[in-house]
């Protein structure tokens, strides 16, 4: 069966292939020539996720699952929420937004996060949501090399280092994004 991930990104498209293993054949938007930026106005990862899902699965007749990410802190209301990746204004940029989160949170003690991924799939005509999360702690400065967004600024709890100072393979273990798409592909491979 072929099943469209409403992103243009081919390589979290290969890296949920490579879980989903070969019953299921991922194709990207690139793959189904949908080059159209689809608009995330949704006010929570649910329905920016559904919202893109949504859209291709009707337009191109097709099963699909679109994702959404992003940093809620605590303390400043779960904020960036949605607006993780424009957080500090367009154009997006990362070290900009850092910047921004380090200056809301100052010098507060509770510097408590989460990074959260939900997951979107119409299949059958049927919506399904998978979501997973990740606690973890703000630190004062930026911290490490490695990764994107706010990784720099993200220790996860029961850990010492940043997502920015782990490797790949080890952040990928334990990311939010691993927790919602290991549960898609238990879904799928339950259901094919
Ligand atoms: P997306 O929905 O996966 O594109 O994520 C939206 C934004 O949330 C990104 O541009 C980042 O700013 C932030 N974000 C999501 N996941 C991560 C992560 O694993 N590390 C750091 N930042 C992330």
């Amino acid at each position: 069966m072929e099943l469209v991930f409403a992103s243009s990104n081919r390589n979290k498209v290969a890296e949920i292939q490579k879980l989903i293993g070969n019953k299921v054949k991922l194709l990207s938007l690139k793959d189904i020539n949908c080059t159209e930026e689809i608009q995330e106005t949704g006010k929570t990862f649910n329905e920016n996720a559904l919202i893109k899902a949504r859209y291709i699965s009707e337009k191109y007749k097709c099963n699909c699952f679109g994702d959404d990410s992003g940093l809620e802190v605590e303390i400043l209301d779960n904020a960036p929420g949605v607006y993780s990746a424009r957080y500090a204004g367009e154009p997006k940029n990362d070290e900009n937004n850092i910047q921004k989160l380090l200056n809301e949170l100052g010098a507060r003690t509770n510097r408590t996060a989460r990074f959260k991924t939900v997951i979107a799939l119409v299949i059958d005509g049927k919506e399904h949501f998978f979501e997973g999360e990740i606690k973890g702690q703000i630190t004062l400065q930026p911290i490490g090399n490695g990764g994107f967004g706010y990784d720099p600024v993200f220790i996860p709890e029961g850990y010492d280092q940043t997502f920015a100072q782990m490797s790949l393979d080890e952040k990928n273990r334990i990311s939010h994004r691993a927790i919602a798409t290991q549960k898609l592909v238990d879904f799928l491979n339950n259901k094919l």
